[in-house]
């Protein structure tokens, strides 16, 4: 069957009686068993929980894995992710989330993990950081899981975009995982699994989830003994995510396909408007030919998501820009019905000093308002005779 179809059509209250079409959030703690000597197939919320199971299985469903988990945020999946797969090293991508380098910085870094960065984007890089790992000893043949290497592509708020299968093959050759943190684009636009990532990673508060009204994270794998390790993390510290937001969540990922493809197409339309109106290369799209990695997004994704970052000149402007855009509210975050707009350097990313992502880049999220509006509004703000436009780009 097809993505649609699929994500359309499943079985949304396994073995329920009375055959609901919408799951029954089992708001229950604990589960009453019938013999006193062992469990069945429920005991504890905690530990498992009917409509938390019916979530992950969709998950897994939609990534194209054989084990999903269902956290309650997506920095509580990668925290368990990243103890799960015990590495004695982690490989990360230069440009990631905020969350998730104050994650490995603050907590993972001081239980004694090697944690190194690289530009995932240059191929060369990655064999050389690789290499250097191995020459440490830190990475050696045939002792399980010697180290992990995580990425986002396109990476957020850059939108630079990794090679996956290629940097699958060099993780491999050197004994270590790949974890793909697919948030950016959704598991309707790319499959980490399939391009032979071992581990994929949600904030699934984002496309999954979709109206802004729940924080949520997963993990998709097909690896057994991650899952096994995932699975008890996730009962041994208490991570999981509630039946109530299970069912949120639920809920949200029936429109996934129609949000997606209405929002993507709206934020082509506008990179492309953006970038007539600042010039070549002040847009960062990976739908515009101009941005590097266009090519290896057509071949390893189905589209190009609606997260767009573009810079002004100078702080100020940026400035003007997020606080004068009517149709863009203010905040952090994206992948809801509304358009956002930030400034990482300032918001998202001010946990985590990253000097790859200049003080005036501003990123925009599109929702499903109409595009000509988002782009008249863009106009406007762009326009303004209170900021005007980099000296590079200005039209006498
Ligand atoms: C938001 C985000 C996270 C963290 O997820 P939360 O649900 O906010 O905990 C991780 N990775 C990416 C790419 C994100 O955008």
């Amino acid at each position: 069957m097809y993505l649609d179809t699929r994500i359309a059509r499943f079985d949304a209250a396994p073995g329920d009686r009375y055959r609901p079409t919408s799951t029954p959030i089992y708001q229950t703690a604990t589960f009453e068993q019938e013999s006193s000597l062992g469990f069945g197939e429920y005991d504890y919320s905690r530990s498992g929980n009917p409509t938390r199971t019916v979530l992950e299985e969709r998950l897994a469903e939609l990534e194209g894995g054989r084990f999903g988990f269902a956290f309650s945020s997506g920095v509580g999946a990668l925290s368990a992710l990243l103890r799960a797969s015990t590495p004695r090293w982690i490989l990360i991508g230069a440009d990631l989330y905020g969350g998730t380098t104050r994650l490995l910085e603050r907590v993972v870094r001081p239980l004694g993990i090697k944690i190194c960065s690289v530009d995932t984007t240059d191929l060369a890089a990655v064999k050389g950081a690789l290499a250097s790992l191995q020459r440490e000893r830190v990475l050696r043949r045939g002792e399980g899981t010697a180290g992990l290497v995580l990425l986002e592509t396109p990476s957020n708020p850059l939108l630079r975009v990794t090679d996956i299968e290629a940097v699958a093959r060099l993780v491999h050759d050197a004994c270590g995982k790949l974890c793909v943190d697919n948030t950016a684009l959704s598991p309707y636009l790319q499959n980490p699994l399939a391009l032979g990532a071992d581990v994929v990673v949600h904030s699934a508060t984002k496309h999954l989830g979709g109206h802004g009204d729940v924080t949520a994270g997963a993990i998709v794998t097909s690896d057994a003994e991650i899952a096994e390790a995932v699975r008890f993390l996730q009962n041994a510290e208490g991570s999981a995510l509630a039946p109530f937001d299970s069912w949120l969540l639920l809920r949200g990922m029936k429109t996934l396909g129609v949000r997606v493809v209405h929002e993507s197409r709206s934020a082509m339309e506008v990179a492309t408007f953006l970038e007539g109106e600042l010039g070549v290369g002040w847009v960062h799209y990976p739908g515009l030919k101009s941005t590097p990695g266009y090519e290896v997004q057509v071949r390893q994704a189905r589209g190009f998501g609606q997260l767009i970052s573009f810079r002004t000149g100078d702080l100020k402007r940026s400035q003007l820009v997020a606080e004068g855009a009517k149709l863009f509210h203010i905040a952090v975050s994206f992948g809801s019905t509304n358009s956002t707009i930030s400034l990482p350097c300032r918001m998202s990313h001010a946990s985590a000093p990253n000097e790859l992502i200049p003080a005036d880049l501003v990123r925009i999220s599109i929702g499903l308002e109409d595009p000509r509006d988002l782009i008249e509004d863009l106009r406007r703000v762009l326009r303004r005779r209170d900021s005007p436009l980099p000296k590079a780009n200005s039209k006498s």
